[in-house]
């Protein structure tokens, strides 16, 4: 999706703040002569940013308003070397505030509503993130935080919740309690908004059937405001994200240049109007897709597809750029085959080859099965895989799904 004009103009307007601050990426900026984009192609040409540079900041390196503007500070969780810090303005904040309310509208959350909210508070944007919006909406906040599952039910059922606010692990763990205590008739819960992991489908399945509730996904990051950026509507395929506060772009990860709409890639994200650390092509390695055209829920908004995965995960078969989220899905589309398979991945005779094993019974034809399932990889990725059939129970079991991708290639031996 290319850059508007005004969109444009919104990044220029960033682009002269981070260079007359003389901030992290001011800095970069100017000692690159960049002052002004003027087109969509030099925008292109902009240099991306990345988590490790955000670190390279610390501690407030990335600070682009006037200290007297900061009004709060949030940082990601750095569980893995230099925590990344990021400002806010009173604007950043209000902002990131007007954004999540829309995410609950867009979840037919209004301001009749009572929302318990489960994500932590502290250095990070989650609780916060939550509260901000739903005050902004105008609906009854009960605050949580995390834990404390006593605590949670007895209030989920005093307070009469009508929305749940929780990471996916929570709001299951939460739906198994309820069906334990047998208290389901209590609960006046409605609706889930659910943050910040990657979730299966049969997850998101079971937690809506134990609920009884519809359930949304909201996409976000700490680098870019936080949760709330964007969220799936009701009815409608994958989510819609702000394109006033944020242009999006989808690259090919391994070569930077931007893939066409529909195609899988990485998400770029500009932030269009932050003052207090505004970002300009920032790599999240977070996977998805552009979905081209109009949604069926008639909101303009332009939508991302689900979040398939990370970078990291990204593989490379004959050209193509290819992620095990992309086979699990198109292997869930066979109702004949067990959830269990396994990807491996071997360089042979020069050519990269994939080898997928699925499980079935026996009365099902293993040839005209895998035959099947070739075809589908071939005409959804582009390439074709060789497929093999086993009985059910021959897989091995209770393996972390990163184990069901098998890449052979590096192999020493
Ligand atoms: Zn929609």
């Amino acid at each position: 999706m290319q850059i508007t004009e005004k969109q444009l103009e919104q990044v220029n307007s960033r682009i002269k703040a981070l260079v007359s601050a003389g901030s992290f990426y001011g800095k970069k900026l100017a000692a690159a002569g960049i002052t002004e984009v003027k087109t969509p192609e030099d925008f292109l040409k902009l240099p991306f940013s990345e988590k490790k540079d955000l670190r390279d900041a610390y501690p407030l390196g990335l600070m682009t308003a006037p200290e007297e503007e900061i009004v709060r500070i949030h940082s990601s969780s750095g569980t893995t070397g230099t925590p990344v810090i990021i400002p806010y303005t009173r604007k950043d904040v209000d902002d990131w505030a007007t954004m999540f309310a829309r995410c609950y509208e867009t979840a037919g959350i209004t301001n009749k509503d009572r929302i318990q909210i489960t994500p932590g508070y502290g250095l990070w944007t989650a609780g916060i993130g939550f509260q901000a919006g739903a005050e902004k909406l105008g609906a009854m906040v009960i605050p949580m935080g995390p834990g404390n599952t006593d605590k949670q039910l007895e209030m989920m059922i005093a307070m009469e919740s009508t929305v749940i606010c929780a990471t996916s692990s929570y709001a299951l763990l939460l739906a198994e309690e309820i069906q334990k205590r047998g208290i389901r008739d209590k609960i006046k819960l409605k609706k889930g908004v659910i943050g910040s992991e990657r979730w299966s489908k049969k997850m998101r399945e079971r937690i809506a059937a134990e609920l009884g509730i519809e359930l949304y996904d909201i996409y976000g990051l700490t680098e870019i405001y936080g949760p709330g950026i964007g969220i799936n509507c009701p009815g409608g395929e994958g989510m819609h994200y702000w394109d006033d506060y944020l242009y999006l772009e989808i690259i090919d990860p391994a070569t930077g240049e931007p893939v066409p709409d529909g195609e899988e890639g990485e998400i770029v994200i500009t932030t269009l109007v932050k003052e207090g650390a505004p970002l300009i092509r920032y790599r999240t390695h977070d996977l998805s897709r552009i979905i081209p055209g109009e949604c069926s829920c008639g909101r303009s908004y332009p939508r991302i597809g689900t979040i398939m995965g990370r970078t990291d995960d990204m593989m490379k078969i004959k050209g193509v750029n290819v992620f095990p989220s992309q086979i699990e899905e198109i292997l869930g589309s066979f109702p004949e085959i067990s959830s269990e398979y396994q990807i491996r991945i071997s360089h042979l005779d020069g050519k990269d080859t994939m080898r997928i094993y699925v499980e079935t019974t026996g009365d099902i034809d293993f040839d005209d099965l895998t035959k099947r399932i070739a075809e589908r990889v071939k005409s959804r990725i582009g390439f074709t895989p060789i497929v093999k059939a086993v009985e059910v129970g021959v897989l091995p079991r209770s393996m972390k799904k990163t184990a069901r991708v098998i890449d052979e290639r590096y192999d020493e031996n």
